[in-house]
């Protein structure tokens, strides 16, 4: 089922749906993309059709971020609940380590995909990593090219919003990976160059706070974020909601 959250349609999955789910995408013949828009995708999709359509389109398209979740039951239309990309990512993962699967990790700075999957492949021993490629590069042709040669089943893009989606949806189809995941900073986080927040922080829905906290010159991007509420209860108190064009 599909909630819209201020134009943008969610799929209302806990994480383990959510995880069936991609698992079922990979065994699909085809190209498939799964997104995690939280609030701030939601801004700028306000703003940027493109983004919006892409996001619209993709096969799961899971709720990132408590704001998204608030939204969602301020406009009388709860989600299940939040399905963090990076938990998403993990327990795909798993699920590519199960069946032998190849995998290529694309994006953030030079040195971190290969150290991602350096550790990647620690812990997940059965699986293939046939590939990595930072996110600075200039010209796309050739890293799509030789994430086909690679032939991954999956593929994360982890090139930061709304860049990562709109290359998925562009690009992804000519790479011939059968699921790609856009993962804004996962890999930042497997590479271990970034610390999740503690299990805690997590569990009373701060994680947030934490990000800000290790990372204050987020405060501009994250200084927006209520305006999602201010708008979702306007929507509610309106007595309408924003449905998709
Ligand atoms: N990034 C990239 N290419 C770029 C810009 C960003 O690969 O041109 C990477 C950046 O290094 C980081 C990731 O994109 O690893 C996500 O960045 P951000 O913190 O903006 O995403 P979030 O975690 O908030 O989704």
């Amino acid at each position: 089922m599909k909630i819209n959250v201020l134009g943008i349609n969610f799929d209302a999955l806990d994480p383990k749906q959510a995880l069936e789910c991609g698992a079922s995408l990979l065994e699909q013949t085809g190209f498939h993309y799964v997104v995690t828009p939280n609030p701030e995708f939601i801004l700028a999709a306000e703003k940027d059709e493109e983004f919006r359509q892409v996001l619209n389109h993709a096969d799961l398209v899971l709720p990132d971020g408590i704001g998204v979740v608030y939204s969602a039951k301020l406009l009388g239309t709860p989600l299940k609940g939040r399905v963090p990309g990076v938990e998403f990512a993990e327990g795909m993962l798993a699920e590519l380590d199960r069946r032998g699967g190849r995998l290529f990790l694309l994006g953030a700075k030079p040195g971190v995909a290969e150290q991602a999957g350096a550790n990647i492949c620690a812990k997940y021993p059965n699986l293939v990593l046939c590939g990595t490629h930072d996110g600075y590069f200039k010209e796309d042709k050739p890293v799509v090219d030789l994430i086909a040669q690679a032939r991954p089943d999956l593929l994360f893009v982890c090139l930061g919003a709304p860049r990562q989606e709109k290359w998925m949806a562009q690009f992804g189809p000519a790479t011939g990976a059968k699921l790609a995941a856009g993962l804004g900073g996962s890999l930042d986080v497997f590479a271990g160059t970034v610390q999740r927040a503690p299990k805690i922080w997590q569990k009373l829905n701060l994680e947030w706070a934490y990000r800000l906290m290790k990372e204050p010159k987020r405060i501009d991007r994250m200084a927006k974020l209520p305006l999602v509420l201010f708008k979702a209860i306007g929507v509610r108190l309106s007595g309408g909601r924003k449905e998709d064009a």
